[in-house]
């Protein structure tokens, strides 16, 4: 086979007797032992294999080795699965030294959904550990290279399914979004990654990282592919009651009815004046400019909107999520979950115990734990994190203002294009802000998405960011259908 095809063009291989799960499962094997990247932390081969085996026996004595007609478009597709969702009887890290030995014994139900609907899942993707960061450079198991630049960062944190997606590790990935997690490593590598809305798709077997803001959501090689994954993945879920009892429709009909005309007349599209600040690279500037030119040329509406709280979204959301981190995180105490070094087991007391496990813990996480205890203590919590979630609220406002008057927002993704490793580790606020556009759709739990619309003079992708109201999955997956065909 040959490189990055789509699930449904792998679907159709398989219908024409071309290939077959088995043999592409040991393909991507293959390439991923070959791969430099380091992108995956475990694989689960003979999990995968056996499974890949069964699939294809199945279509051999069924149906004389080809695809019948009704076969859900997932099966015998090849999946790469973030390292912070459980699989039964995998090894589940979250890349941290923390959860090194873990091995889940439940799959969360993302998966579940998409295993049942007959997906391999190849291994655990790298990622930031328990999911904090923006470049994949505080994973426990060594940073991810980008998929064609190694001397630079996939983003993250979920940058090990960026750089399998883009580099044809795997057909599609599932990565977690808290602040941009899913749409920066898109952008950065050149793929598609959706965060839906917050409530679509079940938590159940994610590790948390900050509970009111994560989201588990696909990584792929199209606007289809996203669609499908996350019709299958959505819906109620009784281990998660925070998921939104909202009908999910047929988004890959959604999809294939705009690609057969792709125009955006009749679209009102929202620009964030807030968005547009100094400081974004001028080619990315110019790449969201010139999309943004060629919807308009094409009959959409333009309309400059104002979400006048954007100026604290950064500072709002690291008070959230650090102070969600530090409640979360409170229980891998070597006793409950976490490692049980030697070294604690010889410990003269419980809070020397503690301390022996929980130095386990990265640089990034240690801080995030500091602060978010620090937050959360009496007497400043009212100051911190009840001001916050009042500031998250205008935020929301701000949002449900500007949707009066249009369909979707757009901007950049990221103010840059994939930076140096190195290039912003030693400073965590610069880090910050390279999620500055992701982060206040995430604080609203807005349906949001990154598509690649252009590449800079060095070569490296820039993504579009696309923002709809909640619940419309099916308005950001046309607009995203429409961005997808007029960039390519
Ligand atoms: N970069 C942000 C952070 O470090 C977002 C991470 C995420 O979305 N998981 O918190």
């Amino acid at each position: 086979m040959s490189n990055t095809k789509t699930i449904r063009e792998i679907h159709d291989a398989f219908d024409a007797g071309i290939t077959n799960p088995l043999a592409l499962t040991q393909a991507f094997y293959s390439k991923i032992d070959q791969s430099k990247h380091n992108a995956f932390i475990t694989l689960c081969k003979d999990r995968a294999l056996k499974q890949a085996e069964q699939l294809t026996q199945d279509l051999k004595s069924k149906h004389g080795g080809k695809v019948p007609r009704g076969t859900h478009p997932l099966y015998g597709i090849p999946l790469g699965i973030k390292d912070v969702l459980t699989m039964d009887g995998v090894r589940t890290t979250a890349a941290s030294k923390m959860l090194d030995n873990y091995i889940s014994p439940y799959t969360a139900t993302a998966v579940q959904k998409l295993e049942n609907a007959g997906a391999i899942s190849l291994g655990k993707l790298n990622m930031d550990e328990f999911a904090m960061g923006s470049s994949n450079e505080n994973s426990a198991y060594g940073n991810v290279l980008h998929p064609t630049h190694p001397d630079r960062v996939p983003g993250g944190s979920s940058g090990g399914s960026g750089t399998a997606v883009a580099a044809d590790l795997c057909v599609a990935a599932l990565g977690t979004d808290t602040g941009g997690s899913i749409r920066l490593p898109a952008s950065f590598c050149g793929i598609v990654g959706m965060k839906p809305t917050y409530g679509r798709i079940s938590r159940y077997g994610q590790i948390a990282f900050a509970s009111s803001l994560d989201q588990i959501g696909p990584m792929t090689k199209s606007v289809e592919d996203a669609a499908l994954l996350t019709q299958v993945m959505s819906g109620v879920d009784m281990y998660d009651s925070t998921t939104a009892d909202q009908p999910v429709e047929d988004w890959v009909k959604v999809v294939r009815d705009t690609a057969a005309n792709p125009s955006p007349q009749g679209m009102r599209i929202g620009v964030p004046k807030e968005y547009f600040i100094d400081g974004i690279d001028s080619e990315v500037r110019q790449a969201i400019e010139d999309t943004i030119e060629k919807l308009k040329a094409q009959g959409a509406e333009i309309v400059p909107v104002s979400l006048p709280h954007t100026e604290y979204a950064v500072a709002t959301y690291y008070v959230v999520a650090v102070s969600e981190a530090s409640s979360n995180l409170s229980r891998y105490d070597g006793v409950r979950f976490g490692v049980r070094p030697k070294a604690a087991m010889e410990a003269g007391s419980p809070a020397e115990f503690y301390k022996k496990v929980r130095a386990n813990f990265g640089a990034e996480v240690k801080r995030r734990i500091i602060l978010g205890t620090f937050a959360l203590s009496s007497g400043y919590y009212d100051a911190y994190y009840r001001k916050a979630g009042q500031v998250r609220r205008l935020m929301r406002n701000d949002f449900e203002a500007a949707f009066k008057n249009v369909d979707v927002i757009v901007s950049p993704v990221a103010p840059t294009t994939a930076f140096k490793i190195g290039e912003k580790a030693k400073n965590p606020l610069q880090m910050y802000l390279t999620d500055i556009f992701t982060i206040p759709a995430s604080m609203a739990g807005l349906p949001a998405m990154s598509v690649p619309v252009a590449k800079d003079h060095q070569g490296l992708s820039i993504g579009m960011h696309l923002i709809a109201p909640r619940f419309k999955e099916g308005v950001l997956l046309k607009a995203a259908t429409i961005v997808e065909r007029i960039s390519s």
